[in-house]
């Protein structure tokens, strides 16, 4: 997660802001690729990641279909969040290792450059992020914090421009009905909170 000054989130720092659904060409003058990650099923190259404007980002370096695993979240497991951190249960969040300061090389966790949007291509399923709509090659990859963290660390306002400037404090404080509209989306330990939907 990205943070006000710039950056990085990896799950969760926050204040960095999206801009999802924005295709960023990382062959441009005010980009780079810093590194491209041997994620994924099978040890494929899928992500990248971008620094574009102060700000990193994931990108895809290929095509991704939906339902497809996109990267795996591997850390360390810890008790509470970080701004880095991404919840995978009650209680239970992967940190990246050392943390403090960021020092690790992005190739070992791209995870931690992952921007949130209200409107993301992909979403957290178990330790892996799983395309939910088609994302073509460079284009961002984003998930939405509010379907993992119960509550933040650092919430943050929001700049991914289809929410108007929320402020993403993390699912506990959602109204009902946006917790309930984000059912299919949300990681276990979230949905597990809501009754099931009815069935048509
Ligand atoms: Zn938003």
């Amino acid at each position: 997660m990205r943070s006000a000054i710039g950056n990085v989130r990896g799950g969760i720092a926050m204040a960095w802001h999206s801009r999802a659904g924005k295709r960023i060409n990382p062959m441009a003058d005010d980009a780079r690729v810093t590194s491209i990650g041997t994620v994924g099923a099978g040890g494929t190259r899928r992500v990248g990641i971008v620094l574009k404007d102060g700000v990193h980002g994931v990108i895809a370096t290929e095509p991704i279909g939906i339902g497809e695993t996109i990267l795996e979240i591997r850390g360390v497991v810890v008790d509470r969040p970080s701004r880095y951190s991404v919840q995978v249960e009650d209680n239970l969040h992967v940190e990246l290792p050392g943390v403090e300061g960021l020092t690790g090389s992005p190739d070992d966790h791209p995870w931690r450059y992952l921007n949130h949007s209200c409107a993301p291509n992909a979403v957290v399923s178990g330790l892996a992020l799983v395309a939910i709509k088609p994302i073509g090659r460079w284009e961002e990859v984003t998930f939405d914090y509010n379907t993992t963290e119960f509550e933040l660390s650092t919430p943050f306002a929001c700049r991914c421009g289809h929410c108007g400037g929320t402020v993403i404090r993390g699912f506990k404080f959602l109204e009902a009905d946006r917790q309930r509209g984000l059912y299919s989306r949300l990681a276990a330990h979230l949905r597990r909170k809501l009754p099931a939907p009815e069935v048509p």
